[in-house]
């Protein structure tokens, strides 16, 4: 979509669980939005509820109360128009690389000829080629999250949700792929229009993102949505970066 309107709308949503009774509030009226183009970050310490946020706008979980739309409507499980890659890489270990990418197209009613196309498409696309029918166990931690990457783009998202997706990889490996993650979303011919990205990596969130909403926990709520205006590519000895990254730092503790 790129007539200007908002791809996500988050409307003062707050969520709630209920233990031994006792009504134990996790988020607390959250609101931001995603336009066309827009690369975000969700930050905040462990258990603030940036995970039930995510789930949230992909339709895997409903907040207590308040809403969120996806162009314009509210959202749904399953949305193929969304798609999630997870810190774990959720694959199927019986499944081969291009098995493991036409997992949600074959959910979604794709023909085999389509399916077949597309995996190769982005199989390639994330530096992939060659490993179509390798297993998930003959692959490095970094070759799975490339998997997970291609499952996700794979469906065409408009939006693509990622939570926490380097967090399980080594320094190095997490490095390259989120500037591969950065080529890809620049990259006009692919998919995603927005991205969504859940990390409690300040320095991740400040190296990747156009905007940070940055929540404090107990319950999780937005104490500011920083606009990051660094020019890319980001350089994390400059003084700017680790102005941002102090900044946002103090807003958490
Ligand atoms: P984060 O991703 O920021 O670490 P989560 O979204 O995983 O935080 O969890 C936020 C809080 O909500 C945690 O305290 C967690 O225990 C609680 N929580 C998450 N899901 C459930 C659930 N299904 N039932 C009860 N509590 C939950």
């Amino acid at each position: 979509m790129s007539d200007g309107a908002p791809i996500l709308q988050v409307n003062h949503t707050s969520r709630s669980y209920f233990e031994n009774g006792k009504e134990f509030e996790v988020l607390k009226d959250i609101t931001f939005e995603l336009r066309d183009r827009d690369f975000v970050c969700i930050v905040g310490p462990s258990g603030c509820g940036k995970s039930t946020l995510l789930r949230e706008i992909v339709g895997l979980d409903k907040p207590t109360s308040g809403e969120i739309l996806f162009q314009g409507q509210p959202v749904r499980p399953e949305d193929p128009r969304m798609s999630m890659v997870f810190q774990s890489f959720a694959l199927f270990p019986w499944l081969t690389v291009t098995q493991n990418v036409e997992l949600g197209l074959e959910a979604h009613g794709a023909g085999p000829e389509e399916r077949k196309g597309k995996a190769k498409k982005y199989i390639d696309a994330v530096g992939l080629a060659g490993f179509d029918n390798a297993f998930p166990r003959e692959l490095s931690g970094g070759m799975k999250q490339r998997v997970g990457l291609a499952r996700a783009l794979a469906m065409d998202p408009v939006l693509l949700c990622m939570d926490e997706p380097f967090s399980a990889l080594d320094a190095l490996t997490a490095q390259n792929l989120r500037d591969e993650i950065l080529q890809l979303w620049l990259n006009p011919d692919l998919p995603p229009s927005a991205v969504l990205m859940v990390t409690h990596s300040i320095d991740e969130a400040v190296y990747l993102a156009d905007r940070i909403v940055v929540l404090t926990s107990r319950p999780g709520k937005v104490v500011k949505i920083e606009t990051v205006d660094l020019p890319r590519p980001r350089n994390r000895k400059e003084p700017e970066f680790y102005g941002w990254v102090d900044e946002i730092y103090s807003l958490i503790v």
